[in-house]
């Protein structure tokens, strides 16, 4: 069949790399997966009876999502800083959604998106779709590269900016304060959106929590992304999309032609389960688990890593970056090395649109038994200095 071209840009995109073939001896630092212990599977059950006493979780809804919840969510980001109200955050099937509506919304083939480099190769799957010109702003241990940015808007077209401000996949940095006012800024000068897409926000292990960069937003160009995947269960598929009404009711109108709406009966479920539990506790949880889980894995990195390897060292969220000498291919390393020796991590190369990250690697502490952490660190810089020698 004569597939359209976005179809190709999507399968190119690397999403198959990420998950390595099933081998029962691995242990993966891949998959940005949350520790299974951590789902609250029996209150989301308590939660999920009772969505389903009520006849209407089992009816067509509207669009925009249920909302009682849509209002749970605006308090939650009110009190994370984000002044908005129900009326204008949207639900979406997980952050990936959101992502993809608001390409969909803005970009035309061949218009200018700055992603930073890396990034979240999902993001990147999305935007392919619309066959996009991409820049690169080059991610620095405080965020996105503002001088670099300033650069490309200023010699390009560009329509939109895509940044994950904390604790970023891949690289697990935060966006400094000053930075945050100055996207903005630019952003405003140079007329162009910004797409802040927040999954690890609430994902905080240590040091002082900044405010969204939608916080900042003057203009109503800020589209903020939340989800509930990373702090309760991605299988929920449940995000949302804060924005200024123009942008919302394009986003709404295109959410309806893309799946109607969101599941009635899952956004009553998650409705329920917030207004029955103590969820800050459970963030809290969360957070202390993750914690946990990053300081065996910084250890056992500092401890067993070859010396010309470095890492990030993120405050919270899921992941850290491993960035080995230059020259280094970390794809074929992976295959070559890492694979057979049963520990596995995503190869930077496709997590930047010109392939500009090969010799780095993203890792994840979230997903892996704790108890798997330092033997898994300990096969991978073995591995490491092996494949440096070769
Ligand atoms: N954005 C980022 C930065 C992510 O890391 C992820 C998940 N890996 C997503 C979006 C998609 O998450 P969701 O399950 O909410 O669609």
């Amino acid at each position: 069949m004569k597939f359209a071209k976005r179809v190709a840009g999507t399968q190119n995109a690397g999403l198959n790399d990420l998950y390595t073939a099933p081998d029962p001896q691995q242990i993966s630092f891949a998959g940005g997966y949350p520790d299974p212990a951590m789902f609250p599977q029996k209150a989301l059950q308590v939660a999920m009876g009772e969505a389903m006493t009520n006849r209407a979780a089992f009816q067509y809804a509207d669009s925009w999502g249920f909302r009682p919840l849509r209002d749970q969510l605006a308090a939650m980001m009110a009190a994370d800083g984000i002044k908005t109200s129900g009326e204008h955050l949207i639900i979406t099937q997980g952050a990936q959604q959101g992502i993809d509506l608001t390409a969909r919304l803005m970009l035309n083939p061949g218009d200018g998106l700055v992603v930073e480099a890396p990034t979240y190769l999902g993001a990147l799957a999305a935007f392919n779709q619309y066959e996009p010109t991409y820049y690169e702003a080059p991610m620095q241990a405080d965020g996105m590269d503002l001088v670099a940015l300033k650069k490309i808007l200023m010699t390009h077209q560009v329509k939109m900016i895509y940044t994950v401000p904390d604790f970023q996949n891949p690289t697990g940095a935060v966006m400094s304060l000053e930075k945050r006012r100055a996207l903005v800024r630019l952003a405003n000068q140079f007329d162009v959106l910004i797409l802040e897409d927040g999954p690890y926000r609430f994902l905080r292990y240590e040091g002082t929590t900044l405010p969204p960069v939608k916080v900042f937003d003057t203009e109503g160009r800020v589209v903020f992304l939340g989800s509930m995947s990373k702090i309760l269960s991605p299988s929920l598929r449940l995000g949302w999309l804060i924005a200024d009404p123009e942008i919302m009711a394009g986003i709404e109108a295109l959410k309806g032609a893309a799946d109607v709406e969101s599941s009635a009966l899952i956004q009553r479920a998650v409705s329920q389960y917030l207004s029955r539990v103590d969820f800050p506790a459970h963030l809290a949880q969360l957070r202390k688990t993750y914690r946990q889980k990053r300081d065996v894995m910084l250890d056992a990195l500092h401890c067993h890593l070859p010396a010309d390897f470095t890492i990030t060292d993120p405050q919270g969220g899921f992941f850290l970056w491993l960035q080995g000498p230059k020259g280094l291919d970390m794809t074929a390393l992976q295959r070559e090395v890492l694979l057979p020796a049963h520990v596995s991590v995503v190869a930077g190369r496709n997590l930047s649109p010109a392939h500009s990250m090969v010799s780095g690697a993203r890792l994840t502490f979230a997903a892996p038994a704790i108890g798997d952490i330092e033997p898994g660190v300990q096969r991978l810089a073995a591995a490491l200095s092996q494949g440096a020698r070769q």
